[in-house]
C-alpha cells in the first residue's frame, strides 16, 4: 500500500493543471493501489467518488494551490476510509476491567493477549491473563510462558475443559491475587464455528466482560469484514486489533474492512515479537503511509485556515465584518461587469459621473489587488499589518504602500459605521 500510495503521489506532484483528465488519472491509479490492497470495490468506488465531488467544488483557498488541495482531500479520505472519524485512544473503565479476546484461530489472539497485557502492565495497570482456550494443544503452555516472560500473573488449567469454569475460577485466583485488568485469550477453532461461536457466548454471559476484542489477520484483506459481522452477531464487540500488518499487502484492505463495519481498530501488530504491537491512531498512519516529509507542514496549515474560518464566521456572528469579507463583496462586484454596464441596466448613469465610475473601477482593481497580497491572517486580522508587512503587501500588489494605508483607512471607517449600524439595529430588537 506504502509504495502504491507514493506512486499516487509522485503523479499529483508532476500534475501540471489538474483538471478532469488529470484528477481522473490520479483517481484510477489510486483505484488500482487500492483494489491491490484488498480494498472492497465498493468502498473504492465510494472514496473515488468523494474525492473528486470534493475536489471540484472546493475553492482553492489563498496560500494553497490545487494540488496542495488534492492532497489534503486525499488523506482526509484514507483516514476516513481507516475509520478516522470514529476513532478514539484505547482507554479502560473503572477496575476491575475485564477484556476478552475472541476470533478465528491463528488471527493472533493469544500473541495479542500477552502483547496488550504488556502494553497496559507499562501504563500502570496489575494485569493477569486467562488461558481459556482448551483446544488448541499447548495453548495453555503457550500463554503461560508469555506471561512469565512479561512478568504478569497467570491462570489456567490444562486437566480443565470447560472455558466457562476456567474463567470463573480465574477471575478468582487472580483478583486475590490485586489483579485489576483480566485479559481473557479464548479458543478459535476454526472448522466448527457453530460451536465456537456458542462457547464465545457462554464465556460472554458468564463474564460479562467490560469489552470483547476481536483479533483479525491483516493477511485475510477484505475477508475480515465477515468475520467481524459474524462475530458481532453472537457478542456486542468492542474493538478490534488487526495483526501481522507487517510484509501483509492486504493492510489496507483489512483495516477498511474493520471500519467499514463500524467496528473500531484499537490496536495493531506489526510483528511476532511483544513490543510489535501499537495504538492504532488512523490519522498518523496515513500520515506515516504517505510519507510526505512536507505533509506534517501542509495539514497544520490547513489546520490554521480552519480556525481562521471558525473565527471569521464567529467575527461575522458577531457583526462584525473583515478585509476577507470586503474581498469577497469587491470580487461579487466585479462578477457583475463594469460598473458603468451595471448602472445601464438599472436604467444608466448620468451622464456627469461616467468618468468618475471609471475611476471607480480602477479603484476596485487596486483593492483587489492590495487584498489579494494578504495572507489569510492579515485579512482576519489587519491590525497585526505594520510598516514591513505593508511594504511587501504593495509590492506584491504593484500598489504603494500609501495605497495600502488607504485601504485600511477606508476599512477602519467602513467598520465604524458597520458597528454603529449594528448597535442600533441590536437596540431596537431589544426593544
Ligand atoms: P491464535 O491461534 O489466534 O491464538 O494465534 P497465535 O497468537 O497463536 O498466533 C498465530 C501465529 O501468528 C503465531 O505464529 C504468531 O507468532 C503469529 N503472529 C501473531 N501476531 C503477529 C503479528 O502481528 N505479526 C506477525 N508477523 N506474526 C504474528
Ligand atoms: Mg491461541
Amino acid at each position: 500500500l506504502r509504495s502504491g500510495l507514493l506512486s499516487v503521489l509522485e503523479k499529483v506532484k508532476n500534475s501540471v493543471i489538474l483538471d478532469t483528465k488529470e484528477v481522473d488519472s490520479i483517481i484510477r491509479e489510486l483505484q488500482r493501489v487500492l483494489l491491490k490492497a484488498d480494498v472492497d470495490v465498493r468502498l473504492v468506488f465510494e472514496l473515488s467518488e468523494k474525492i473528486k465531488k470534493k475536489f471540484f467544488s472546493r475553492e482553492i483557498p489563498p496560500g494553497f494551490s490545487k494540488r496542495d488541495v488534492l492532497i489534503k482531500i486525499l488523506y482526509d479520505e484514507l483516514v476516513s476510509l481507516l475509520g478516522g472519524e470514529n476513532a478514539t485512544p484505547y482507554t479502560l473503565g473503572r477496575m476491575p476491567y475485564k477484556i476478552m479476546l475472541v476470533g478465528i484461530e491463528g488471527s493472533g489472539k493469544t500473541t495479542t493477549a500477552a502483547k496488550l497485557a504488556k502494553y497496559l502492565k507499562e501504563n500502570g495497570y496489575s494485569v493477569g491473563l486467562i488461558a481459556a482456550d482448551t483446544y488448541r494443544p499447548g495453548a495453555y503452555e503457550q500463554l503461560q510462558q508469555l506471561a512469565t516472560k512479561i512478568g504478569v500473573s497467570f491462570y489456567g488449567d490444562p486437566q480443565c475443559k470447560d472455558p466457562v469454569r476456567i474463567v470463573e475460577e480465574g477471575v478468582k485466583v487472580l483478583e486475590g491475587r490485586g489483579v485489576q485488568v483480566f485479559i481473557i485469550d479464548t479458543a478459535g477453532r476454526h472448522k466448527d464455528e457453530v460451536s465456537l461461536m456458542q462457547e464465545v457466548s457462554e464465556i460472554y454471559e458468564k463474564l460479562k466482560p467490560d469489552d470483547v476484542i476481536l483479533v483479525v489477520d491483516a493477511t485475510q484483506g477484505k475477508g475480515v469484514a465477515k468475520q467481524a459481522i459474524a462475530f458481532k452477531e453472537k457478542v456486542p464487540l468492542g474493538h478490534v486489533v488487526v495483526t501481522k500488518l507487517d510484509g501483509s499487502a492486504k493492510g489496507g484492505g483489512a483495516l477498511s474492512a474493520v471500519a467499514s463495519t463500524g467496528a473500531k481498530v484499537a490496536f495493531i501488530g506489526t510483528g511476532e515479537k511483544l513490543d510489535d504491537f501499537e495504538a492504532f491512531d488512523p490519522y498518523k498512519f496515513v500520515a506515516r503511509l504517505l510519507g510526505m516529509p512536507d505533509l506534517e507542514g501542509l495539514l497544520r496549515k490547513f489546520q490554521a485556515l480552519e480556525e481562521h474560518e471558525k473565527e471569521r464566521a464567529r467575527l461575522a456572528a458577531a457583526g462584525k465584518i473583515t478585509l476577507l469579507d470586503l474581498k469577497e463583496q469587491l470580487l461579487e462586484i466585479k462578477k457583475l461587469g463594469p460598473l458603468s454596464k451595471v448602472l445601464e441596466m438599472l436604467g444608466g448613469p448620468p451622464i456627469a459621473v461616467k468618468g468618475s465610475l471609471e475611476g471607480g473601477e480602477k479603484e476596485i482593481d487596486k483593492w483587489i489587488a492590495v487584498l489579494n497580497s494578504m495572507t489569510e491572517e492579515e485579512l482576519l486580522k489587519p491590525e497585526i499589518i505594520d510598516r514591513s508587512r505593508m511594504t511587501r503587501i504593495a509590492r506584491g500588489s504593484g500598489t504603494t504602500v500609501r495605497d495600502v494605508k488607504r485601504l485600511l483607512e477606508s476599512y477602519t471607517q467602513m467598520k465604524k459605521i458597520m458597528r454603529q449600524i449594528y448597535r442600533s439595529r441590536r437596540r431596537i430588537q431589544g426593544f
